[in-house]
């Protein structure tokens, strides 16, 4: 079963980091919709992070409501996935 740890917005800024700006304008709005078989804006999302510390978003399409998710590869990432460690860490505490 694949494991995945719920993020809070300052744990999601944490990993992104300095490329908080790319995932805000080039992650949210670049979601796939197979309702409207079209890219779109990713709302009222959550995110969580899988065991291969890929960072997944859970949300809303803005156009239709319907569900969508978008799916990050942060895992091939190494500054990424040290911030995922430590964010996961943290939570432990
Ligand atoms: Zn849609």
């Amino acid at each position: 079963m694949k494991k995945e740890m719920p993020l809070t917005l300052p744990q999601l800024k944490t990993i992104w980091g300095k490329d908080w700006d790319f995932f805000v304008e080039k992650i949210v709005p670049n979601c796939l919709c197979h309702t409207c078989n079209e890219v779109v804006t990713i709302v009222d999302f959550k995110t969580t992070v899988n065991d291969l510390n890929d960072v997944i978003l859970r949300g809303k399409c803005a156009v239709c409501s319907d569900p969508v998710n978008r799916y990050t590869e942060t895992g091939e990432n190494e500054e990424y996935v040290k911030r995922i460690k430590k964010v996961l860490k943290g939570m432990k505490k």
